[in-house]
C-alpha cells in the first residue's frame, strides 16, 4: 500500500490506530457495531468541488445508485450537484434530500408508467428515454424535457457486467433511433461504462459524438456525457484524476451545447471504509485465513466484477505486516470471499479489520443473504461522527414476512 492510499483523505495512524477524520476506527465499531461503513464527509466534499472545478459549467449529478443515502445527497447538493435517478426509490432518496428539481435526471432502461407521472411530477430536469418506444409513453404523462440515451458500439475497457455502450447493450437506443425522434429531444446522452481506470473510452466517446453529431447535422442544446471514472480498490492500481477525466470528455467536446456529467462511484468510493470485526483466524490446506462478520451480503463486488480490495488491521495499523492472509465473509458459500490475499500485521480475533474504497456499489448492492441484516453506516467530519443508516434488525426482516 502505498501510504494510507486508497483510504479517505483524513485517514492517518495515530498512536498505532486507524483514524478517520480524527476518530479511532476501533472506536467508532466499538460505539456503531460491525460490520460498519464509515464516510468521510471531507473526501465527498473534495471529489465534488474537483467536478465543479473541473466542469463549472456542467451539471453535474450523483449517480444515487453508487450509494443511495439521503445524508451523502444532502452534501452533494450543498456542493451544487443534482442527483441521477434511476428508480421510484432514488427519486424518493433525492427528494428527501432536498436535490432541487432542476438538477435531477431520471434514467432507467425499463421505465414503467408510474415512474413517467412520478418524473413529471417531480419537474425533473430531464428524463432520459432509453427506447423510442417510451417516447410516447412520456409525452402523454406531460414529461417536458428529453434526451435519448444512445449507444454508439463503443467497448469500454472495464468488466463486461458494467459496461455499457457496446452493440447489443441492454441500454439505450441506436444513433439512428435517436436521429429519428431529436425533433422531441433536448438533447443526447452517452454513458459507456463503469470502473474505467484510464481516459481512452472517454475519448473514444467524445470522438464518436463529435462525428455523430457532425455527421447528421444535429446541434443538440444539451450533452450527456455519463459517469464512469473508475477507483482504486488495491495496491497498484491506478486511475485518470477527476480532472483528466472530464477534461478528455468535457474538453475534447465540439457541440455548443449545456453539458451534464454523472459520476457515481468517483465521488463516494474512496469516501468510504469498511469495519469489520475479525471472528476465527485459521490455517487450512497451507493458506491463512481470517474470517469476518460480514462479507457478500454487504459488499458482493468480488463475486459480480471479480473486485480486488486491500485491508488494514485498524487497532494495529502501525505494525509491519506478518504475513498473506485471505479475508472470509460469514456467509455460507465458498464464493464469500471478500480479499483473495493481503498482507496483514498477525490479525486475531477481535481485531478491526478495515476495507477502503468501499464507498460505491458495496451496500447499494448489499442482501440479507442468510438472513444477515445489512450493516449500519455513519458520515465522519472534523471528530464527529453522525448515524447516516442505521443497522438492520432481524426484528426488520421478520417484519417482511407475510
Ligand atoms: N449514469 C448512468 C446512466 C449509469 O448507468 C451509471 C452507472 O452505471 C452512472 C451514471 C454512474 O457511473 P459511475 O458510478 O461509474 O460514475
Amino acid at each position: 500500500m502505498d501510504g494510507l492510499d486508497p483510504f479517505p483523505d483524513t485517514a492517518q495512524v495515530e498512536d498505532g490506530g486507524l483514524t478517520l477524520a480524527g476518530l479511532a476506527a476501533s472506536a467508532l465499531a466499538d460505539e456503531f457495531g460491525t460490520p460498519l461503513l464509515v464516510y468521510c464527509e471531507q473526501t465527498i466534499r473534495a471529489h465534488a468541488r474537483e467536478y465543479r472545478t473541473a466542469a463549472p459549467d456542467a451539471l453535474v449529478v450523483y449517480g444515487t445508485k453508487a450509494f443511495p443515502n439521503t445524508a451523502i445527497m444532502r452534501v452533494l447538493a450543498e456542493e451544487g450537484l443534482g442527483a441521477d435517478v434511476s428508480t421510484l426509490g432514488e427519486l424518493r432518496y433525492a427528494q428527501e434530500a432536498g436535490v432541487p428539481a432542476e438538477r435531477l435526471v431520471v434514467h432507467g432502461n425499463n421505465k414503467s408508467d408510474e415512474e413517467l407521472c412520478a418524473a413529471t411530477d417531480a419537474d425533473a430536469g430531464y428524463v432520459v428515454l432509453d427506447s423510442v418506444e417510451e417516447l410516447d409513453r412520456a409525452r402523454v404523462v406531460g414529461v417536458r424535457r428529453m434526451l435519448a440515451r444512445v449507444t454508439p458500439g463503443i467497448e469500454a475497457e472495464t468488466h463486461q457486467a458494467i459496461r455499457t455502450g457496446h452493440v447489443g447493450s441492454k441500454f439505450g437506443m441506436s444513433p439512428e433511433e435517436a436521429l429519428a425522434i431529436r425533433d422531441a429531444l433536448e438533447g443526447i446522452h452517452v454513458h459507456v461504462g463503469s470502473q474505467l481506470l484510464s481516459t481512452a473510452a472517454a475519448c473514444e466517446t467524445v470522438t464518436w459524438l463529435n462525428g455523430f453529431l457532425a455527421h447528421s447535422e444535429w446541434a443538440p442544446g444539451v450533452v450527456d456525457l455519463g459517469g464512469g471514472l473508475g477507483v482504486p480498490t488495491e495496491p497498484g492500481q491506478a486511475a485518470p484524476s477527476i480532472a483528466d477525466f472530464v477534461s478528455a470528455l468535457v474538453g475534447g467536446l465540439d457541440a455548443d451545447a449545456s453539458v451534464i456529467l454523472e459520476p457515481g462511484r468517483s465521488l463516494v468510493a474512496q469516501a468510504g471504509v469498511t469495519l469489520y470485526r475479525v471472528g476465527s483466524v485459521k490455517r487450512s490446506g497451507g493458506r491463512a485465513w481470517v474470517a469476518v462478520d460480514g462479507g457478500i451480503s454487504d459488499n458482493p463486488r468480488p463475486q459480480l466484477y471479480g473486485a480486488r480490495y486491500t485491508a488494514l488491521v485498524a487497532n494495529r495499523a502501525g505494525d509491519a505486516p506478518t504475513g498473506p492472509y485471505g479475508v472470509a465473509g460469514k456467509h455460507c458459500e465458498s464464493g464469500d470471499v471478500l480479499i483473495d490475499s493481503v498482507e496483514l500485521a498477525d490479525p486475531r480475533r477481535g481485531d478491526i479489520l478495515a476495507v477502503p474504497a468501499t464507498g460505491a456499489y458495496t451496500l447499494a448492492m448489499g442482501s440479507n443473504y442468510n438472513a444477515v441484516p445489512r450493516p449500519a453506516a455513519v458520515l465522519v467530519s472534523d471528530g464527529n461522527a453522525r448515524l447516516i443508516r442505521r443497522r438492520e434488525t432481524v426484528e426488520d426482516l421478520l417484519g417482511l414476512e407475510a
